[in-house]
């Protein structure tokens, strides 16, 4: 059985970030940029009014001067090319391009307007309420970095330099594909026997909210079926993402059916609770292979700690030091403990940092799993008497 870290760094060892692809801006989000953005243009492109009121001659705009309003009216959207002469006052609408000889814009709340002029009650400095061009960023100016995340606020930043697409690492297609005899999709009847397929949707979310592109097809335990599902998930797919029929049952055919597919198995078997059975192999097209256990918590867990990372090193994310997920520290709220020899992966509940147990902790259990905001790890033969110091990865 591989260590949990040896086995993490063999299966990112040949995984990278990319392809780089252009995407629209709105579907940008969340994706790590591939390359630098610099600014192609000044904004604000020209020196314009951040209020509505009129554009001045500063110094002849002191509180109690009187000015002669002009007949033109600059509002925004088209430079109407105006001039503000000596004595004289151009109305302006917020956004509008400053008139030729202006130096301020007074809000209209401070003057008072009698006909065809305004007298100043509160006078203006030069500059005021003027946003000059380039104030904001110059043409030129690196705006992202490669690795940065895109975010609302930093779309907006980029739709405001008149640019439609962004450079970001492609998303991984991971087809995932169930197995079992047992299996029927939710929404379909019972028989005697049966359980529902819970993998399926899980492991599809699990991708989603990780960044990839999930897909989902099932194959009954048998050799023909199984090869043909999985013979199209390779063609297909950057992973491949398999739950069930990896263990040691008479009906477990994927090892097998995957060795006549070409993968090339790299190891099975990790020593984690739960982590067993666990494979992973490589097509020699690339693809990327992992046999997950059937039970959904262990689905669950694996997935986390195994396919996560993989899907965030191809996505261009930091790596977080191990399991893709973030790791918090929190007081065990109860004695935990793991008599195992392999680190034991618990759920949990954190809450003002304090770590419980989440319901019970069979392998089945999803209920437990869907209270869970967190997984706990407990070394081998670790001990954490209540009030003690524990450690967890955020779900
Ligand atoms: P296996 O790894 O195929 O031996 O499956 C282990 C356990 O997980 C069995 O009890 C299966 O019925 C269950 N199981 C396998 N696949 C799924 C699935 N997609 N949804 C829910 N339970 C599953
Ligand atoms: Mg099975």
């Amino acid at each position: 059985m591989l260590e949990e870290s040896e086995a993490r760094r063999r299966i990112l060892g040949s995984v990278s970030s990319g392809p780089v692809l252009w995407v629209p801006l709105e579907l940008s989000m969340g994706l790590v940029l591939a390359q630098d953005v610099t600014g192609g243009i000044d904004s604000p492109p020209f020196d314009n009014s951040s209020m509505d009121g009129y554009a001045v001659r500063a110094d002849e705009a002191k509180t109690g001067d009187s000015l002669v309003v002009a007949i033109d009216v600059q509002a925004a959207g088209i430079d109407l090319g105006l001039d503000v002469n000596s004595g004289e006052a151009v109305r302006i609408f917020t956004g509008a391009p400053i008139p030729e000889g202006a130096d301020a814009v007074i809000m209209q709340e401070d003057v008072e307007r009698d006909g065809d002029q305004i007298r100043i009650s509160d006078g203006v400095v030069a500059g005021e309420n003027i946003r000059r061009q380039g104030g904001d960023v110059c043409a030129g100016q690196r705006l992202l970095e490669k690795g940065d995340e895109m975010t609302p606020a930093r779309i907006g930043l980029i739709a405001s330099q008149g640019v439609p697409e962004v450079p970001i690492y492609a998303k991984p297609l991971v087809q995932i594909v169930t197995t079992g005899d047992e299996l029927v999709e939710p929404g379909a009847p019972l028989l005697a026997g049966e359980i529902y397929n819970s993998n399926g949707p899980m492991l599809q979310a699990l991708v989603t909210r990780t960044g990839g592109v999930g897909a989902t097809s099932h194959a009954v335990d048998e050799v023909e079926e199984l090869t043909e599902v999985l013979g199209k998930a390779l063609a297909a797919a950057d992973m491949v993402v398999i739950a069930g029929g990896v263990s040691v049952g008479e009906r477990d055919f994927v090892k097998d059916v995957l060795v006549d597919l070409g993968v090339v198995m790299d190891f099975w078997r990790i020593k984690v609770k739960p982590g067993k059975p666990f494979v992973f192999g490589r097509h020699p097209d690339g693809t990327l292979v992992f046999g997950l256990p059937g039970n959904p918590v262990s689905a669950f867990v694996t997935f986390s700690l195994f396919v996560m990372p993989v899907i965030r090193r191809m996505l261009g994310y930091p790596d977080t030091g191990g399991a893709g997920i973030d790791k918090i520290v929190g007081v065990a709220g109860e004695a935990m403990s793991n008599t195992g020899n392999r680190p034991h992966y618990l759920r949990g509940v954190h809450e003002s940092g304090v770590i419980r147990l989440s319901g019970t902790q069979q392998s089945h259990a999803v209920f437990g799993l869907s209270k869970a905001n967190c997984l706990i790890r407990l070394d081998p033969e670790q001990r954490v008497a209540e009030g003690g110091e524990v450690a967890a990865f955020l779900i």
